[in-house]
């Protein structure tokens, strides 16, 4: 089969976008290769294409639990077979994955890089058919990149694991029996670039670019003092839906209240609410459409309008993965930490090629009062560093030379409270102790829902239950056995579903919450203890606990230096009056000959000036 012709029979498109067809030749031809594309630009099908041309199994790294299994859901409502395997799940749902891979018609592992730390799981991924390694988010691997993750360095490692066994189908398509690698990402600057290839053991260098320039998008940075007000008169002036990024959690909160004050649809969004309440949220925002909603000012709607959420006010932690094409403006109230941030932030506007902005708020001598300060915050002094390692240690009661490989909840407010630690310094001192090896802190994970059955199978007719409440029991016994001694993390998404004779993974979604409201309704009758579905900080002890904590210069001092250049570059951008702003940031991802874009506030203010002269001559 043709990568035109599985672009068509598995993902039903008729035309690659710009590049993708580039990418997917080279990998084709048995060719390690850089992929280097914006967000949105079409990454995912660079990879999911050649494999369904090839045969085999590819093995997909990727940071993020979250994108991990929104992608393994689209596979799967495409039919394509596809397993992920990451922290939470236990055993034997891993070994169950890994064997479909090896003997099932699988075409896709999704793993996180923290799994190629484990000699077992690399033992299996040897007997593995895989016929191409994707390293999504790549810049992951360089530590001139904004998101270090020091697993990505084991990504070399595994290529010669891999190797070992090619899959023979696909390495006779290829014409060679070489395993390629596809890196992929939307954030590198030319450092990073050269440094992908390197750690990953590129066999030569080959880097395919797409242009980061974005024709529709006005970059604008607008001086003030009075930021709130200054939103309102933004997007008073600027119909359809819209992304205010804020730093953190409170400041969402009021300034989504300030906007409905002001009569403004609008809702807060951060990583502290429930993932039902963000989901609720999310799609509320998504569904918003200013077509169907016609014209939003003459509506004074408070939060929800029936039409969904006009405007999202969030921290970082929203967008990722989130594919709404219509966004006209993204605003940013606070400095991003990074440019590499800032483009990929602001991008999330005009995805649908139409015109959209992307506002930075600037106060010049509050912000950088600001910014030195989160360089501080960033970056404790070394003595408070082993003060958190110890305290953590004490709080999870791991004493001295235990505890390595273990991984516990970490619930921050309370370990903060309980230890008298001032909590910004604290996540970033664990930060800090998971890039110099000592622990892995993980912020946010996805904790798999957990349910146990009180009763015994022969009860089962006893308690008058309805006919589903007996069908999803009877599901959870036969799929997860252990259930009636221990609680037993459950899939409500796949394995239990198919049990329930649900075929169609795409009903998946509203049965999700279907499912859930049955167990809470077994769970009031005490016939199932359940803990749903929810997030949390994890932390994994990485080596036993040391007595002294030695941070190393290239992990404390250099990347200090590199946080505040990256800072600073930031700042100039925001600085700047004197170059067009489309340049300026493509510029900063090493292109150069780009042309000014003639709709960011500098070149806009550039021409007014110049028809004012000629007006006047
Ligand atoms: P990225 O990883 O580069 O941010 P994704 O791979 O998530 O982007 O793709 C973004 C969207 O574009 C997805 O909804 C995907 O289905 C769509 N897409 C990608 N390639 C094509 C194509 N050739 N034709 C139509 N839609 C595409
Ligand atoms: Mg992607």
């Amino acid at each position: 089969m043709t990568a035109r012709e599985a672009l068509k029979t598995y993902f039903g498109y008729d035309d690659f976008r710009p590049l993708q067809e580039e990418i997917i030749h080279s990998v084709l031809e048995g060719r390690d290769t850089l992929a280097l594309m914006p967000t949105g630009g079409g990454k995912s099908l660079c990879f999911q294409v050649p494999t369904m041309a090839m045969d085999g199994l590819c093995l997909v790294i990727t940071p993020l639990i979250a994108l991990m299994k929104d992608q393994v859901e689209n596979l799967r409502k495409r039919e394509i077979r596809a397993a992920a395997i990451y922290t939470g799940m236990t055993y034997e749902e891993q070994k169950v994955a890994l064997d479909n891979c090896q003997w099932g018609p699988y075409h896709f592992l999704y793993v996180s890089p923290e799994r190629l730390e484990s000699e077992e799981f690399r033992e299996r991924l040897a007997r593995l058919p895989i016929s191409l390694i994707a390293v999504d988010e790549a810049h992951c691997i360089s530590q001139w990149g904004y998101d270090f993750r020091p697993s990505y360095l084991k990504i070399a490692e595994i290529r010669e694991v891999v190797q070992a066994n090619p899959h023979p189908l696909a390495a006779e398509k290829r014409a060679n029996t070489h395993v390629p690698i596809l890196a992929l990402t939307a954030t590198a600057t030319p450092e990073v670039v050269d440094d992908i290839q390197e750690r990953l053991a590129f066999s030569e260098k080959n880097v395919l670019r797409k242009s980061f320039l974005r024709q529709n998008l006005s970059y604008v940075v607008r001086q003030t003092n009075k930021k709130a007000d200054e939103i309102v008169h933004i997007l008073s002036k600027v119909p359809g839906s819209a992304i205010v990024y804020v730093r953190n959690r409170q400041r969402a909160q009021e300034i989504a209240a300030y906007l409905n004050e002001k009569g403004f649809s609008a809702d807060f969004y951060h990583a502290g609410l429930t993932s039902k309440e963000r989901s609720a949220k999310q799609e509320a925002w998504k569904r918003y459409s200013l077509t169907m909603s016609n014209n939003p000012h003459s509506e004074r709607w408070v939060g929800e309008t029936p039409y969904g959420i006009r405007i999202i006010v969030a921290t970082n932690a929203f967008g990722m993965g989130i594919d709404k094409p219509d966004v006209r403006m993204v605003i940013h109230h606070d400095l991003p930490d990074t440019v590499e941030a800032y483009f990929q932030e602001a991008g999330r506007a005009g995805r649908d090629e139409q015109r959209a902005y992307a506002v930075l708020l600037y106060d010049p001598s509050q912000d950088k009062v600001k910014a030195r300060k989160r360089v501080a915050d960033n970056y404790p002094p070394k003595e408070f560093v082993a003060d958190v390692y110890h305290k953590t240690c004490d709080f999870l009661g791991v004493g001295a030379g235990s505890g390595e490989g273990h991984t516990f909840m970490l619930p921050i407010n309370d370990l903060c409270r309980i230890m008298h630690l001032p909590i910004l310094q604290t996540c970033a001192a664990l930060h800090l102790l998971t890039q110099a090896g000592y622990v892995s802190f993980q912020e946010e994970q996805e904790i798999q829902p957990r349910v146990k059955i009180l009763i015994s199978r022969r009860e089962i007719s006893d308690y008058g239950l309805s006919e589903q409440q007996r069908q999803l029991l009877e599901a959870l016994m036969r799929t997860y056995t252990g259930i009636f001694t221990d609680l037993q993390y459950v899939h409500l998404g796949d394995k239990v579903m198919r049990r329930l004779g649900d075929e169609g993974a795409s009903r998946v979604g509203n049965k999700h919450s279907e499912i859930h409201d049955l167990l809470v309704s077994l769970a009031q009758r005490h016939i199932i203890t359940y803990i749903p579905y929810d997030t949390a900080n994890t932390l994994t002890l990485t080596q036993e606990r040391q007595t002294d904590i030695y941070l190393p210069t290239t992990i404390y001092e250099n990347h200090r230096q590199q946080y505040i250049d990256k800072l600073k570059a930031m700042v100039e951008y925001a600085d700047n009056q004197l170059y067009c702003r489309s340049q300026l940031l493509l510029s900063y991802f090493g292109e150069i000959d780009a042309d000014t874009c003639g709709t960011c506030d500098v070149c806009r203010s550039l021409s007014a000036r110049t028809s004012a002269t000629s007006a006047r001559r």
